[in-house]
């Protein structure tokens, strides 16, 4: 009888934490926060359903499975070796929770000194950058991402990835950690830029949070 009450009681404890091991971070803006570059329709949808599935998908796909026990971190730098479904949806979930902190409805964000002087140093300026990120945004064939991120040398690298992939993937070639993403995904753009996915990447630059830029940065490179 004891047995069988720790067995059960096991069983319940186990059930709780089976499921939504991983979960969204709140919104930081409310979802109109961004209107005129990003509207409110697209914010909602992007947020409340494309990333709440890939968080709801990414724990199904785990379930029962050892990554259920596992970070973020761990599942990716594996995720050639997992299921398609753990690969797409575990950077699914990274990728939107690191989106919506690199974007803000606050006018006056500047990079640090210290960002400013890497982007210089691997750029040549700041114009160069951005032409080199929407350059790798807008070349990105159907779904995907641009990002910018720091390498294993501590260098800033551009670089692009197609669905839901991410530089810290074992599957990708231009591995770092990433400091920025721009979602280049149809559904981030769609309602308000349709075809237009060049004038969507230039309007991130007016909702750039380059002081969570700055801060992920420093973050990076104290991990180095
Ligand atoms: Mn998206």
């Amino acid at each position: 009888m004891k047995i069988f009450k720790v067995a059960a009681f096991t069983a319940v404890f186990a059930a709780q934490f089976a499921f939504a091991q991983f979960k969204q971070s709140p919104l930081p803006y409310a979802y109109n926060a961004l209107e005129g570059n990003i509207d409110a329709q697209t914010m909602e949808i992007h947020y409340s359903k494309h990333a709440a599935a890939y968080v709801a998908n990414l724990n199904k796909a785990i379930a029962g499975t050892p990554q259920e026990k596992q970070t973020l971190f761990e599942i990716l730098s594996k995720a050639g070796t997992l299921p398609m479904a753990v690969r797409n949806n575990a950077g699914g979930h990274y990728n939107h929770e690191l989106f919506w902190t690199v974007l803000t409805p606050q006018k006056d964000t500047k990079p640090s000194a210290k960002l400013t002087k890497a982007i210089t140093d691997a750029f040549g300026s700041m114009d160069a950058f951005k032409e080199k990120m929407a350059k790798a945004g807008a070349e990105r064939f159907g779904s995907g991402w641009a990002w910018l991120s720091v390498d294993k040398s501590g260098k800033l690298i551009v670089s692009s990835t197609p669905n839901q992939d991410n530089p810290l993937m074992d599957v990708v070639e231009e591995k770092g950690t990433p400091i920025f993403g721009i979602d280049v995904w149809e559904h981030a753009y769609y309602l308000k830029y349709q075809n237009k996915r060049a004038d969507y990447l230039t309007a991130i630059w007016n909702v750039t949070n380059w002081k969570e830029i700055s801060r992920r940065y420093d973050e990076a490179l104290s991990k180095k």
